[in-house]
């Protein structure tokens, strides 16, 4: 790392919404600052379910940190993980080797949280990273080329079933997107193998309604909306295990299927080196009102990874989600460029989800609506929170043209494959 002269070193874990802020706003002339992620981009989470079902293509919502980096200022990226750190001689250890800081800012989000069940981490798939993105995406692909060539009704069945696990934004949106390519693009795709409208979507989840997160009334709106689309929603079911392909409910059901998606709970990982005290529930580390780690000087943690208890508005911790992220990271930032100490309080700017072609819900303090309005504005918040001119406009060309043509033109399945296999 070259010399920070008479400045403090700051290096943050993670370029997600709450780091790439922070690097964004502090202060070059007070701060030599080093970006480390273990991606070499910065990945828009919001719209994964879209490049797995095919709408998107993965380079329209990952941006390459060394190009959105450069105009930003003095700031040294480094594509590597973080391992360890050792608060005693402020030293961070990573894959790459070791990173000597003043302050260290912990923004490295969340995992997919497999409640320890290992056949469950194995055997299903997320969508937590833009890889298991375009992994869903080829899965889901190849299930359908497998399906049409199989013999065996029991095996194409389990080809077909598509099992959703949470029903929160993520699990609706899934299940929405998935029941459009089975309406819109199948009959196309595959006009001579009716087999394929056999294809069955299923959305599970322990709560008593979908989108716990939200208001009843967007509950009930996503539920219809889904039931209308032909997903079968099971509530209060609760996933016991995955077994012989199946996957075994609470109430002795079971579903055979090759393709169980888990979205059903995100958590943050534990950094050795920290202190076990400061982990709270589902990892999050422990933070004052000003996302400080407890019982440290030098030390941060901004957006999903912290829990901050002190926000009078939220006593048991902010909702994950990007605005909390990036709103820490720019108090943080003015904290830190002006040695402030302000405390963090969340501005909600709403909240919304969408189900499919004209169907979205959206909710901004007590006004709730859904329907084709609410999907516009979901379309148009997406779009502007999307980075770069150009990626914008390829979501927005690939959004026109899936609306108007009912189809969507990105069904490439490519994997890496033996190298010698074409020959
Ligand atoms: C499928 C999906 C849909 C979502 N939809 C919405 C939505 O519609 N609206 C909304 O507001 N929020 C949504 N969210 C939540 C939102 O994306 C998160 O709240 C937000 O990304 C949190 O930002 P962050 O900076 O804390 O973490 P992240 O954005 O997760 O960034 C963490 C970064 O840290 C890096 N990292 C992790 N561990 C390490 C390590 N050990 N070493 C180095 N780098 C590391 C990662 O590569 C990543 O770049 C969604 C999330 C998912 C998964």
């Amino acid at each position: 790392m070259p010399g920070k002269g008479n400045r403090k070193r700051v290096v943050v874990i993670g370029g997600g919404f709450a780091g790439l802020n922070v690097v964004k706003g502090l202060d070059k002339r007070l701060f030599q600052i080093v970006l480390i992620d273990r991606h070499n981009y910065h990945q828009f989470q919001p719209l994964y379910y879209q490049v797995a079902t095919s709408g998107l293509e993965p380079s329209s919502i990952g941006f390459a940190f060394r190009k959105t980096l450069r105009k930003m200022g003095e700031i040294h990226f480094r594509m590597c993980t973080a391992l360890s750190v050792d608060t005693n001689v402020n030293r961070l250890e990573t894959s790459i080797g070791y990173i000597d800081y003043d302050y260290l800012i912990i923004a490295s989000g969340t995992y997919t949280n497999y409640m320890g069940n290992k056949d469950l981490e194995h055997c299903t798939m997320s969508l937590k990273t833009l890889p298991e993105s375009i992994n869903v995406r080829n899965n889901v692909l190849r299930s359908f080329e497998k399906a049409i060539n199989s013999h065996s009704e029991a095996e194409a069945e389990s080809l077909l079933s598509f099992v959703i696990v949470g029903g929160g934004p993520t699990g609706v949106e899934l299940a929405g997107a998935l029941s459009e390519l089975r309406r819109y693009t199948l009959p196309k795709d595959y006009n001579q193998d009716k087999s394929l409208s056999q294809m069955k979507i299923y959305l599970l989840d322990t709560a008593p309604r979908l989108l716990g997160g939200m208001s009843e009334f967007s509950s009930k709106k996503a539920y219809k909306y889904l039931q209308e689309m032909g997903v079968e929603i099971m509530l209060n079911t609760m996933v016991k295990g995955y077994t012989d392909g199946k996957i075994e409910l609470n109430d002795g059901r079971s579903i055979a299927s090759c393709n169980v998606f888990w979205v059903a709970g995100v958590a943050g990982r534990i950094f050795p080196g920290l202190d076990n005290d400061v982990y709270g529930r589902n990892n999050r580390i422990k933070v004052d009102g000003c996302n400080r780690v407890e019982n440290s000087s030098n030390l941060f943690a901004i957006g999903d990874v912290c829990l901050m208890t002190s926000d009078p508005a939220y006593p048991h911790g902010h909702p994950q989600v990007a605005q909390a992220a990036i709103q820490q990271g720019k108090n943080l930032v003015h904290n830190l460029n002006k040695g402030d100490q302000k405390p963090f309080r969340y501005t909600d700017r709403g909240s919304m989800a969408t189900v499919g072609r004209n169907k979205a819900v959206v909710e901004f303090r007590k006004i709730h609506f859904g329907g084709f309005v609410a999907w516009i504005l979901w379309l148009f918040v997406h779009l502007m929170a999307i980075v770069g001119v150009k990626n914008k406009t390829f979501v927005l060309l690939n959004w026109g043209w899936s609306y108007f043509t009912h189809d969507t033109s990105l069904r490439l399945l490519i994997r890496m494959d033996n190298k010698n296999a074409d020959k």
